[in-house]
């Protein structure tokens, strides 16, 4: 069985002696817009490109504003002190995510509540974060409060798992009720959308990232999504060290932060973004020729939520059990075929073992469970 499934990826990828999981695609205005870059002597945190790009997701995402920084978790980060997340507060999250968005939490000197994930979608439950908040939480002056650590719960991070949207509608629900705000980390989701409207964009606050594994890739760089005008304000500010504008003093308010995206980085994302529409349906087409080769199979390919159309950034199947799966990345990485686990769940990393957490049961399923197989773009 595994050797069939070898020899289907390795079809799909001709002329390859190794497929890799995911490699980056430099099809189009990439060289020109870089050497323009360059040319104009603006590589650094000042330049036309980092606006486009903004102005350029803005337009793609339907987001009302956008400000770029120089990573994905810089980003949360970012978001995070925007939600005005603090020194021993708590924000939620899930167990089952890419380590960048527990990290954030940390920098923000906050410990996250690991979440579970839905039984039939990867990302962040909301039945068990309304349970955990029902037996564990009370609001104390409009502030959601840990009944067990006294701590003030300000935030919520779902991520919307190799681009399969989260079940967002009821995540927000939930945390209306608390007052807590959502923060959607849609890091590998830029092109999915969930009942029409954009990962990253539903939530006040959202991230992006352009890390050279994603559907768009400058090198390094990231995209903070805000709906509200005095938010997007302060992000600008605090990313870009917190200096008031003025023609040649430096006075900085606060303590600001050098999040910014290097112009440089912005050319060659600009040239990503222009080629991203024909990216997802590259992408959705492989996923559409994978989940035909699997149907029937007793390998399942794991497919997008009725609610949403995703991005199939890495495309992933689920084995029987853990020893099926780990008898098949053996088999594909031995064979040249690159495939990856899924994340060790957060709460098992040393940094995050002692954070609280709530029964984990569909989380540690699809630890045991999901691999990713090789997802690049074909044009
Ligand atoms: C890639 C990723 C990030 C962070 O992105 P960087 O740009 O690499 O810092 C954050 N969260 C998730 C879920 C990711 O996959």
């Amino acid at each position: 069985m595994f050797d069939e499934v070898v020899s289907f990826i390795k079809s799909l990828f001709p002329n390859k002696s190794f497929i890799p999981l995911h490699e980056p695609c430099f099809a189009g205005n990439e060289k020109k817009y870089v050497t323009d870059c360059i040319d104009s002597t603006f590589v650094s945190s000042v330049g036309a490109y980092v606006t486009k790009l903004e102005e350029m997701i803005c337009e793609y995402t339907g987001s009302k504003y956008a400000v770029a920084a120089m990573n994905g978790t810089a980003a949360l980060h970012m978001a995070l002190i925007l939600a005005g997340v603090e020194r021993d507060d708590e924000v939620l999250t899930q167990a089952l995510t890419f380590v960048a968005t527990a990290n954030a939490i940390a920098y923000a000197g906050a410990s996250p509540i690991f979440v579970d994930s839905a039984k039939d979608n990867m990302g962040l439950c909301p039945e068990a974060l309304k349970k955990f908040l029902k037996e564990n939480t009370e609001i104390k002056n409009g502030v959601c409060v840990n009944k067990t650590t006294g701590r003030k719960i300000k935030a919520c991070v779902p991520m919307h798992v190799f681009g399969h949207p989260v079940k967002l509608d009821e995540i927000i629900e939930v945390c209306r009720e608390y007052n807590i705000l959502v923060i959607e980390d849609a890091a590998e989701s830029l092109g999915s959308f969930y009942k029409g409207k954009h990962t990253g964009t539903i939530a006040p606050i959202g991230i992006l990232s352009f890390n050279g594994n994603k559907i768009a890739t400058c090198g390094g760089g990231g995209m903070l999504l805000i709906q509200d005008e005095q938010l997007a304000k302060k992000a600008k500010h605090l990313t870009t060290t917190a200096k008031r504008p003025h023609p040649y003093e430096f006075f900085h308010d606060q303590i600001g932060y050098n999040y910014r995206l290097p112009n440089l980085n912005a050319a060659l994302a600009c040239a990503q973004i222009e080629q991203l529409p024909k990216f997802v349906e590259s992408k959705r087409n492989l996923a559409n020729e994978y989940e035909r080769f699997f149907e029937g199979k007793p390998i399942q390919f794991v497919k997008e939520d009725k609610d949403s159309s995703s991005n199939y950034w890495l495309n992933a199947v689920l084995l029987k059990d853990r020893k099926e799966r780990d008898a098949f990345l053996k088999t594909s990485n031995d064979n040249g075929v690159m495939t990856r686990p899924i994340w060790i769940l957060m709460n098992k990393l040393p940094a995050f073992e002692n954070c609280q957490k709530t029964n984990l049961t569909n989380a540690e399923f699809y630890e045991d469970r999901v691999v990713n197989i090789p997802s690049s773009v074909r044009l």
